[in-house]
């Protein structure tokens, strides 16, 4: 998968209104340049924010490289030359705040401002190299999840894997799945071992109907106790909101359904999050609901 190739500096770019940020990297440039610019400023008085950046960017240089390198996909070789460009421009950010860092302690002023000249191109060059991978995603034809071929066929001819449309957004796995029922659990599995090139449209197909038709059992009962003359209106809100959880996790079904037209790895994603959130809350619901059944 894709994971986390760009979302996770994402959150470095923003500027805030209220001063520059140390924490983004266009609010650190700024910070820097004017602390330096008074003579009675001592530079090391920032450098704690050069190193909680400088750990930042290397932990998602770390992230991205393995995210790349992690063996379940084979991708496109053009796109594995722009993620390493990227992943190169990355190192450059590394070595100039290591530099400002370094000068810095040193009290060398002009070397730190060499630093921030430095800094400067290498943001420029890890911008422009992120928004080229997103671009590439953003337009990306399918590509197969065993083997990385581009082609018309929704499976692939070579090695039998789905080819679907890589999602630029993402996001790291949820350990939620470990609290849902068995039902649930494989429809995630069958959705990872879509994305490892391990299984087919049609494994997850089943497995969603299976789940599909459980919800559609528990939409009635919930509707049921709507219409029961002995429910108190505690019980009926408690219904209610189950009933709208269930046709929640229904929508997200329908959504990983439509994946076998849209071929889209976000619309996958999106379908299983969706899911996964309101089948928790289901089930939290249902037992509210029997507790209060009981009590009658
Ligand atoms: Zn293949």
């Amino acid at each position: 998968m894709a994971d986390g190739i760009v979302g996770s500096l994402k959150d470095a770019w923003g500027v805030e209104d209220d001063g520059p940020d140390p924490s983004k990297l266009p609010g650190l440039m700024e910070l820097a340049e004017s602390w330096l610019e008074e003579e009675e400023n001592d530079p090391s008085d920032i450098a704690h924010h050069f190193e909680t950046m400088r750990n930042r960017v290397v932990e998602a240089h770390v992230h991205r490289s393995q995210a790349i390198s992690s063996g379940d996909v084979t991708y496109d070789p053009k796109f594995v030359a722009m993620v390493e460009k990227n992943l190169a421009d990355m190192v450059s950010v590394e070595k100039a705040l290591e530099h400002f860092i370094e000068s810095s302690q040193e009290g060398d002023r002009e070397e730190c401002f060499e630093a921030l000249g430095e800094l400067e191109q290498s943001i420029d060059a890890m911008r422009e190299s992120g928004d080229a991978i997103e671009a590439f995603l953003k337009n990306s034809p399918p590509v197969c999840m065993g083997c990385g071929s581009i082609g018309e066929e929704h499976v692939c001819p070579a090695c039998g894997a789905e080819r679907l449309i890589l999602d630029p957004n993402a996001r790291p796995e949820d350990e939620r799945k470990i609290q849902v029922s068995d039902e649930v659990l494989d429809v995630y599995t069958a959705y990872a071992e879509v994305l490892a090139g391990k299984a087919s449209m049609n494994d997850l197909v089943n497995a969603l109907q299976s789940l599909e038709f459980t919800y559609l059992e528990s939409e009635a009962i919930g509707e049921q106790t709507l219409t029961n003359e002995a429910a108190t209106d505690r019980i009926k809100k408690t219904a209610t909101e189950l009933v709208a959880e269930i046709r929640a996790t229904l929508d997200g079904i329908e959504k990983m359904h439509g994946v076998t037209k849209s071929r889209k790895i976000a619309e996958l994603t999106e379908g299983w999050e969706a899911i996964l959130n309101h089948t928790v809350k289901s089930q939290e619901l249902l037992h509210k609901l029997n507790s209060q059944a009981e009590s009658l």
